[in-house]
Order: C-alpha cells, then sequence, then structure tokens
C-alpha cells in the first residue's frame, strides 16, 4: 500500500511517498533563506512558508513518482516534536488529505522519522538496534527493537544542548553563518582536528552534554583568535562531538551486546562523524547503518517511511481529532 507521508515540524515542507517500505517520490521546499538574517528559525514566518507550500510540494512529490492523489492509501504525519505553529499546518493538512480520500490517518513522532529514514536506503532495521539520533533539537542514545510495535527506550540524552544546536551555535561564534553543521564541517576541512583540545564533556555513562563546550570554544575563540586558523578551530570543535557521540553510541552497543548501530537525524549527515563512526564500529564487530546525508535533515520520505512501518505492523491509526504534541518524547513511533 502507498503511504503519503508529510513533515512541517520545522523549516522544511517535506513530502515523500512511501510503497511497501520502497521510496517511490518526494519533494522537499524549505524557508531557510528566510531566516537566514535572524540567525534562526523563527517559527511564525516558518508556518506561513509551510503553509504556502505544502500542497504544491505534495503535488511535485505525486508528480515524480507519476501518481495521483487517489492512489494513496494511508496518510502519515509529524504529530510532534517540532515548532506547535509549523506542526498544525502540516497536520492540518494530514487531515484534511486523509479526511477527503477516505483513508487512514497516522500521527508519526518526528525523530521516529529520522530513524525510519534509514530503512529507505538500507532495508529493514534487525530486531534489535542502539540508535543515536543526532539531530538540531535532540541527541538521544536509544535501544530499539521493532520500530512500529516496540517502546523506545532511552539510554541517554543531552543534559543541555543538542549536537546540532551545537554546531549552529559554535558557527554563530565563529561568524560562520547558518545552518552552521554544514558550515562547520566546510570550514573543517583541511583543518588540523588536533590543533586545540577542547573539553569532551559527558554525564554519566550514556549522556551528553555540549554546552559547555560551546562556551570552551567561544572563550578559547576570544583569547586567541588572532593568528589560529578558523578551519583549526572548526575542526578540532567538530572533532571532540564527533568523539563523544562515537564513543558513548559504542559503548552502548557493547553494553548491550547489540551489534547494530543506526545513527540518524540531521547531524549524522556530518561527514567526519560518518568516517570515524565507521571506524569505531568496524573495529568492534558493529554494523554501521546510516541513512545517505540527504534522508538525515528534515523530509517527508522518512515519515512516510514510519506509516509504512505501521501499516505493516497493524499499528494503531490516529483519529482525526489528533494534536501537535510540541514536546513529544520519542517513546514510540507513532502519537496518537
Ligand atoms: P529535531 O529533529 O531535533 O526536531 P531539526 O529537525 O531542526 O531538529 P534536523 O533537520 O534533523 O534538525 O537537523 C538539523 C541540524 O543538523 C542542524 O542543527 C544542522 O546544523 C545540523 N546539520 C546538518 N548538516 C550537518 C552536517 N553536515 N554536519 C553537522 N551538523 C549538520
Ligand atoms: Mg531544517
Ligand atoms: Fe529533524
Amino acid at each position: 500500500s502507498l503511504v503519503l507521508g508529510i513533515e512541517s515540524s520545522c523549516d522544511e515542507t517535506g513530502v515523500g511517498l512511501v510503497r511497501d517500505g520502497v521510496l517511490v517520490g518526494e519533494a522537499l521546499s524549505s524557508s531557510m533563506e528566510e531566516h537566514v538574517r535572524f540567525g534562526g528559525v523563527v517559527p511564525e514566518v516558518a508556518a506561513r512558508a509551510h503553509l504556502h507550500a505544502l500542497v504544491p510540494t505534495a503535488r511535485a512529490a505525486l508528480d515524480s513518482a507519476g501518481l495521483k492523489l487517489s492512489d494513496v492509501d494511508y496518510v502519515a504525519v509529524t504529530a510532534g516534536p517540532g515548532l506547535a505553529t509549523a506542526l498544525q499546518v502540516g497536520l492540518a493538512a494530514g487531515k484534511a488529505y486523509a479526511l477527503s480520500l477516505g483513508v487512514p490517518l497516522f500521527g508519526v513522532h518526528h525523530l521516529a522519522g529520522h530513524i525510519a529514514a534509514d530503512t529507505l536506503a538500507n532495508g529493514p532495521l534487525p530486531p534489535h538496534s542502539i540508535g543515536l539520533v543526532v539531530s538540531g533539537g535532540h541527541t538521544s542514545l536509544l535501544k530499539l527493537g521493532d520500530l512500529a510495535r516496540d517502546p523506545i527506550i532511552h539510554l541517554g540524552d543531552t543534559a543541555d544542548d543538542a549536537a546540532g544546536e551545537a554546531f549552529d551555535k559554535v558557527a554563530r561564534i565563529l561568524d560562520l553563518g547558518y545552518p552552521g553543521g554544514p558550515a562547520i564541517q566546510r570550514a573543517a576541512e583541511g583543518g588540523d582536528p588536533t590543533a586545540i583540545t577542547f573539553p569532551r564533556p559527558t554525564t554519566g555513562r550514556y549522556g551528553f552534554s555540549f554546552s559547555g563546550l560551546k562556551t570552551a570554544v567561544a572563550r578559547w575563540h576570544a583569547k586567541h583568535s588572532a593568528g589560529v586558523p578558523i578551519a583549526d578551530i572548526a575542526a578540532s570543535f567538530q572533532e571532540a562531538v564527533v568523539d563523544v557521540l562515537t564513543a558513548k553510541a559504542v559503548l552502548a552497543c557493547t553494553d548491550h551486546g547489540i551489534d547494530t548501530l543506526v545513527m540518524a537525524g540531521g547531524v549524522a549527515a556530518n561527514s567526519r562523524l560518518r568516517a570515524v563512526a565507521e571506524e569505531r564500529c568496524a573495529a568492534a564487530g558493529i554494523t554501521l547503518r546510516v541513512p545517505p546525508p540527504r534522508l538525515c535533515t528534515d523530509n517527508g520520505a522518512m515519515i512516510a517511511a514510519v506509516g509504512s512501518l505501521l501499516v505493516a505492523a497493524g499499528g494503531e491509526v490516529s483519529p482525526l481529532t489528533l494534536s501537535a504534541n510540541p514536546s513529544a518524547v520519542l517513546t514510540s513511533a507513532y502519537i496518537t
């Protein structure tokens, strides 16, 4: 069956079409440019952009697949977490499509979508895996079973800033622009990751903390900026983040006797993170799974992917009274 997935939790309007776990079409529209001068996403600006983009993006996704709206069997939509006003636009559209087509609606957890994106590139997940979700607003180490059926267990989270947030804030400190992740990655190319030893802050066995690292970079930059290549600062910061993320993820796998690590979310697009994770997983006999970079950042395909898993599992359908949950905790893939 064909699932239409809608994503609108932040600044990307995404629509994806997945048939029985296979990505058959997608389209993406972003309001990122409109937020650049503010240095971060402005909720009302994002919501209005979703309103303008949603229907054209859905049409574009259908066109890319050579399909019609009437071919859609299920609608899946991000119900949280994210910006309330942005979520509401996607949710309203999802309900309208479901109601007018007479098909069931699934409320999807955005972060489960990030994880499910991996199945579009690498096939079904194994029965047990460790998940590392690293995005703009979240950083979590998870124990995963069947994504559509089993509860999702948090082994650790960040005590303060998310990994992506750290990239964005440090990019601002170094005046590299927004969004910060890709900017830092670019700036770090050719830099020496061992030039400066920034702290590797952690909390507990599986927890993270990035706000102290950000402050350390800011202090260091204020004190030593003259004559020190930005590339070295960016590379050293990136190395600190990558080092803690990969060390804890591998630790979680070995502690739990689980031999698959799936990395997901916008920061999983980072080339240095992917390279170090690959190295450390190989050394520990762990299979690393990570979606291609374009499926790491927000998109509609990943939401359709969760929908497709829920269809296959006979998962719980959401009522049309479903409301957005801007701060939904990731305990299951669906939100009802
Ligand atoms: P969340 O998923 O937590 O609700 P979000 O949807 O805003 O937040 P994503 O779209 O998953 O976040 O990811 C965006 C984040 O990923 C931003 O912080 C961005 O800087 C970061 N990011 C994107 N590409 C890269 C990269 N190549 N290297 C590092 N970080 C990156
Ligand atoms: Mg975005
Ligand atoms: Fe996201």
